[in-house]
């Protein structure tokens, strides 16, 4: 259940130190070692997944109640206003540890603008074609 040359297996299982916020059986949750703003946290599962598709029910039940303790925690402990939950599944999602992990990112007033987009218009008729698309492969 552990990868040979996976950095976040060796921190997650404590091979190798981080500044650790919380851990249980399952899961190990770490400050980020380039930190989006201060208190930025890294949920580990202890197991080996690549992302989430690979992950079981029992690790991903789990991730959203954790990073809402986290957030909770930040803005208790930090001050922090708000707080991202963030995960990057592939390449082009911008996931560079293919270790599944969930980021937990606070905010503070006037802190800079982070984890946004620019809303597309899409054409007459296309959200309703991409949405048959996904519903034929959900079904
Ligand atoms: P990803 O881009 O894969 O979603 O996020 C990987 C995150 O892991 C990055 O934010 C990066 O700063 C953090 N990171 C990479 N290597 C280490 C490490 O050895 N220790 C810690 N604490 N964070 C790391
Ligand atoms: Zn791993």
């Amino acid at each position: 259940m552990r990868e040979e040359n996976c950095i976040f297996c060796k921190i997650a299982n404590g091979d190798i130190g981080a500044a650790t916020v919380y851990e249980d059986d399952d899961f190990r949750v770490i400050l980020d070692l380039g930190p989006a703003s201060k208190g930025h946290a890294l949920i580990l599962p202890k197991k080996h997944y690549r992302d989430i598709c690979e992950a079981d029910e029992r690790v991903m039940s789990r991730l959203f109640s954790l990073a809402a303790k986290i957030g909770a925690a930040m803005k208790k402990g930090l001050g922090a206003t708000g707080f991202n939950v963030v995960q990057n599944n592939g390449t082009s999602a911008g996931q560079t540890v293919f270790h599944l992990h969930v980021h937990v990112i606070p905010r503070y007033e006037n802190g800079p603008a982070m984890v946004t987009w620019e809303p597309g218009s899409p054409a007459e008729g296309e959200l309703e074609q991409t949405a048959k698309v996904l519903r034929a492969e959900l079904m």
